[in-house]
């Protein structure tokens, strides 16, 4: 938003971020895979800020004291600096899902406490965004639909594209390589990742130029070295150095958006020496993640908070995650594996949305089948040998089987899409505090049948591939616990400010703007009534652009509520 508006207005931006400032020299010395990867070096200092988690509206929530089942970033560019780097498009019925859901099942068949919504903005809306997001990013893949011409290769079951990707897709690792034999023989139609580890160098419409990915693996929670995996601070911040009009103040931790009379005036916040600031504003961007995007409405008092009792009220509705589950498998050889980066992974989409479901699963909607190629590191992959091939989980009976099975292991994961549901919310925490004496964000959140079905679905079509790749699967059930924010599933957390077409169940309108507030707008996942199957990110930039849109070509011109 920041580059949007500095490049193509003359408005003055500032930006506050509490973290530390980054470029990628930062990144060259010292890729260290226990101070990054286990000591989460760049991730939020949870002894600050963390989260209080509970399972049900009427259980006592605890403080989350170890990270954990997500990783929220901190310092410039946010956790877009260690993200893995996968770029997707949702599907289009995603943004229309209760309507499409309605149509399909019937209102009177949906669970009572689906809470799912359509956005008010399509994809056919969002389109030309994420075209423009994908060059920003160099994103590199095989187009499935272009202009509605099914193309082998591609993801079939896409929406329409306009435009081939920017850059051609990575290359494939040896595991997916027998995953896409072994998928096409059952009948599926495998395809890569859509990546913003670039296949080859490119430019973007910035001028800005990356390398291509050395598939070194220290990916996923470090930032990239050579810049070839798009990050803020080689995408976004060169740009923004060269903007007389932009102001980047690190150390600057915002406690709470000022307002008067349905108009914010400002932010409060304490600078990097503990000093309290006011920093007026003629329009506040909120973009500090779902999380505090939740937190920071709360703690302002703006909106109506959301009443589990009830129903009524919008602020901290439809929490979402992502269904995840893995299928584990072994093979007789060495797979290569410590070759990868992030978003390298072949997979399969004939189950996404409510693609090749029968309705004798008792699932509403899917998701993809994938083998990842991460790349392993010594440390994250050591420790995975079958079940029952040690007696100890010491010593060196221990030892040896770790070694012999550190390459020779992988899985098939689900990436499933998780709806909303009305017992899944954020609000304050009544106890716990953060360094300041602010309460904290609380956490409603279980798993549903729902989600427990999508993961046992997708096991038996995982071991259907594994069979046919030749690999032997672990024969532990997929699991049907209870939400657990202890394991790493995803950085994918979503909800709390909504976006739709009305006040009455939603906190932003389709523009991001607030309903209550005109020159507050609010970025980013937390605008998601429900989650996808796919990662995040794209869509949350082609919703800036969307809402930037909005911002410079209307409210600019004629300040006020645009919807
Ligand atoms: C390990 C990992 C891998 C991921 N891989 C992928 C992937 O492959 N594909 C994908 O689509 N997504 C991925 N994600 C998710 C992706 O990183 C997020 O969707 C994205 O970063 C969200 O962007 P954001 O700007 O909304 O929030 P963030 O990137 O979290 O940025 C928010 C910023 O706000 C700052 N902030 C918060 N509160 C305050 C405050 N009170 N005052 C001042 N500053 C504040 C934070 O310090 C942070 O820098 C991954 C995430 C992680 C952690
Ligand atoms: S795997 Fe590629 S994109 Fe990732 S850190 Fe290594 S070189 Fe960069």
């Amino acid at each position: 938003m920041a580059k949007e508006l500095t490049t193509r207005t003359a408005q003055s931006v500032v930006v506050l971020e509490r973290g530390i400032a980054r470029k990628t020299a930062d990144y060259a010395l010292d890729m260290d895979e226990l101070d990054y990867a286990v000591r989460l070096r760049m991730m939020q200092n949870i002894a600050e800020e963390t989260i209080t988690h509970r399972h049900t509206p009427t259980g006592n929530a605890v403080p989350v004291r170890q990270y954990g089942s997500f990783l929220p970033g901190s310092g410039v560019g946010g956790a877009g600096e260690h993200w893995n780097g996968a770029a997707w498009r949702f599907l289009p019925d995603l943004f229309t899902l209760r309507s499409h859901l309605t149509q399909k099942h019937g209102a009177a068949k949906l669970p009572a406490d689906l809470a799912v919504q359509d956005w008010g903005v399509t994809y056919d809306q969002l389109e030309p965004h994420y075209w423009y997001g994908e060059q920003m990013l160099g994103v590199s893949g095989k187009a499935g639909n272009l202009r509605g011409k099914i193309i082998e290769g591609g993801n079939p079951v896409e929406g329409p594209r306009q435009h081939e990707f920017p850059t051609p897709p990575l290359k494939n690792s040896y595991l997916a390589t027998i995953f896409a034999d072994a998928t096409k023989k059952l009948g599926y139609h495998p395809h890569s990742q859509p990546a913003c580890n670039l296949s080859q160098t490119y430019k973007n419409p910035d001028g800005i130029t990356r390398p291509a990915c050395g598939y070194c693996g220290y990916c996923e929670r470090f930032g990239c070295m050579i810049g070839a995996k798009a990050q803020p601070s080689n995408t976004l911040m060169p740009v923004l150095a060269q903007r007389k009009n932009f102001e980047l103040r690190t150390g600057s931790w915002v406690r709470r958006i000022v307002h008067k009379d349905g108009q914010a005036t400002g932010v409060e916040y304490i600078g990097a020496n503990g000093e309290e600031f006011f920093q007026p504003a003629g329009i506040v961007v909120l973009a500090t993640f779902t999380l505090n995007n939740t937190r920071l409405l709360y703690l302002s008092k703006i909106g109506v908070p959301y009443d589990f009792a009830t129903g009524k009220g919008t602020l901290g509705r439809n929490l979402t995650h992502q269904a995840e589950g893995t299928t584990r498998l072994f093979f007789d050889k060495p797979l290569n594996q410590f070759m990868g980066t992030g978003a390298l992974s072949m997979r399969i989409s004939d189950f996404d949305g409510d693609h090749g479901l029968t309705g004798s699963e008792g699932l509403l909607r899917g998701g993809m089948i994938c083998a990842y190629s991460f790349g392993n590191r010594p440390i994250g992959s050591f420790d995975a040998a079958p079940r029952g091939s040690s007696k100890t989980n010491w010593g060196s009976e221990w030892k040896a089987a770790a070694i012999k099975w550190r390459d020779r292991n992988s899985g098939i994961s689900l990436s499933g899409e998780h709806l909303s549901y009305r017992q899944n919310f954020m609000d304050l925490d009544p106890t716990y505090k953060d360094k300041f004496g602010d309460p904290l964000l609380r956490f409603t959140l279980d798993w549903t049948e729902h989600e427990h079905r999508q993961r046992a679905f997708s096991d038996e079509v995982a071991r259907k591939i594994a069979r046919v790749m030749g690999a032997t699967v672990d024969d532990t059930p997929p699991a049907r616990g209870k939400y657990n924010v202890i394991n790493y599933q995803s950085t994918h957390i979503q909800g709390g400010a909504i976006m739709g077409v009305n006040p009455d169940s939603s906190v932003v309108n389709p523009h991001l703007q607030h309903w209550n507030v005109p020159n507050l707008w609010v970025i980013g996942a937390s605008a998601f009534p429900q989650n996808a199957s796919h990662n995040p990110t794209l869509t949350v930039l082609a919703l800036t652009y969307w809402a930037a849109d909005a911002m410079i070509n209307r409210y600019l011109k004629n300040p006020g509520k645009l919807a």
